[in-house]
Order: structure tokens, then sequence, then C-alpha cells
């Protein structure tokens, strides 16, 4: 396959760039970058204002051995994980955690680095962002995980700045979506915040 000619989405360079980035792809080639943090980096990019395509919303999915949970994942994204897959760019391990549980690990083909290196610098740069500081500007802001409390945040290893991602719904969201659901006389909740 003549992976040059691959036209790929600015989301999914976006995408294929912050893997290689997580993986240190170029340095590294045996490293993955599992699901769950992934699920979490690419929320908070959405909510950064990147991944412009992408939107995302609560879905019910078994979460790291705890149970199910309302765990905030975009449609699109996983579907360009699979588009990259697909074309040769992306592979994936199945990697067993907890008993009955399996998470999938992701990292970049050797054949995807050429494709990486012909990104622009806009790209990259966007996906960097991420990982400065507000605070301090200092490349060292890190997802921090704590499985235990379902607790995902952004810290500083600088100065200690933090900002938490909700990307599990609190417990009381379908006790909200019940208040709303009285408060518009029964009509489903179809629409989607317009933010773009
Ligand atoms: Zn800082």
């Amino acid at each position: 396959m003549n992976l040059d000619i691959v036209d790929l989405t600015i989301e999914q360079k976006e995408l294929l760039y912050l893997i290689s980035r997580l993986t240190d792809h170029l340095n590294c080639s045996d490293t993955w970058i599992k699901e769950t943090p992934l699920q979490a980096l690419m929320f908070y990019a959405i909510r950064k204002g990147m991944f412009n395509d992408y939107d995302y919303a609560p879905i019910s999915s078994s979460f790291l051995g705890q149970g199910r949970k309302f765990v905030n994942i975009s449609k699109e994204g996983e579907d360009d994980l699979g588009d990259l897959r697909e074309l040769g760019l992306l592979e994936t391990i199945r990697l067993s955690s907890t008993k009955h549980d399996y998470i999938t690990g992701y990292r970049p083909t050797i054949e995807s680095r050429k494709q990486l290196s012909q990104f622009t610098n806009e790209i990259k740069s966007s996906v960097d962002s991420l990982f400065v500081c507000p605070d301090c500007n200092d490349p060292t802001f890190e997802l921090v995980i704590d499985v235990g409390k379902s607790s995902f945040l952004m810290k500083c290893k600088s100065c200690s700045h933090s900002e938490g991602i909700p990307l599990i719904e609190p417990e009381d969201v379908s006790y909200s979506t019940k208040a709303y659901f009285f408060k518009t006389l029964g009509k489903h909740k179809t629409t989607q915040e317009d933010n773009k």
C-alpha cells in the first residue's frame, strides 16, 4: 500500500500526532497508550477547542473494572481511530486488566512515520499546546489519573497547577436528565449545544 497518497482530515492528523506524542513514537516503538487515558485526552482536547469536527456524549461503558459508568466519549473520535487503523497508520493491542476486563492499547505503526513527518507545524503545535501549563507555560502539563476515585486531571509538574477533566459523568446524571425532561414537557432531549 502506498501511504504517501493517503489524505487525512485535520482531526485524523491531530489524533495520530497526539498518539505518537503519547507513545513517544519516534524514540521508542514499544509503548502503547491505553484507551482510557486516550479518551480522557481527546475529551480534554475537544473542550479546549481542538478536534473541530468532534462532539462527545456520555456513553455507558464498563470502566476500568469498576462496573459501568457514563463516560464522555467522542463517536467521531472513535470512528477516526478505526479509520487510522484501517489505513495501516495505527495498530492496537488488547490488554487484559482485571479479571474479565480488556482494554485496548494504541500506537502508530512504523509506516505512519512518513505521514507524521509531513504534518504541518500548525497541527503539531495545536496538539503540543495541550501539554503546556496555562499558569507557568512549562511544557510539563500532564494527565494524572486516580482510578479509585475515577478522577482525571491535567497537572503541571512545575507549579502544581491543575485542571479537572470531567470524563466520567457523576452518578446523579439520570436525575438531572429527568428534571430536564419534565421541564420540557416530555420533549426528547435531542438538541446538541450549538457552540460551534
Ligand atoms: Zn505550571
